[in-house]
């Protein structure tokens, strides 16, 4: 497999063409947006907080087929996940792309294991985790638009 290939795995093809989520919630508790000046990746994501549970989330905006696929695959996993465990698992999935470690990805991940080839792609790490620092942003209540630079 080459390393485009690996890159580009199916799934992440597949979100990027339909992306799970794409709307705008009807009673979001929690927004924020983010950019990556690098890539142009634009991402809005939209929480429905219910006591420290993610009752619902979404996202819109523009972007490459990473930072889309990435933001899909967000909202698919994170939906009826508390604060704490959306934190944990942006944590796993960040030191999944930054750290140098060779082995699976933490079961945890799930199919966001399909971005492990990003790694290799310095790059593309900040397209993958844009929708996830908006998210982070969201839930910590920032009200300023995060960037990634
Ligand atoms: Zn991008």
């Amino acid at each position: 497999m080459s390393e485009v290939q690996d890159l580009y795995q199916q799934v992440i093809l597949d979100h990027n063409r339909k992306p799970r989520n794409f709307r705008k919630l009807a009673a979001p508790t929690r927004l924020a947006e983010g950019f990556n000046p690098l890539c142009g990746d634009r991402v809005a994501v939209e929480v429905e907080l219910d006591g420290g549970v993610i009752r619902d989330v979404a996202f819109q905006g523009t972007g490459c087929a990473i930072s889309k696929a990435s933001a899909s695959m967000m909202t698919a996993i994170l939906k009826g996940k508390t604060v704490a465990e959306a934190e944990e698992t942006f944590t796993q999935f960040h030191r999944m792309l930054t750290e140098d470690r060779p082995g699976d990805a933490p079961p945890a991940l799930g199919k966001l294991a399909s971005f492990a080839g990003v790694r290799e792609f310095p790059i593309r790490i900040k397209c993958a985790t844009l929708a996830w620092h908006a998210l982070h942003a969201a839930l910590a209540g920032q009200a300023e638009p995060v960037s990634t630079e």
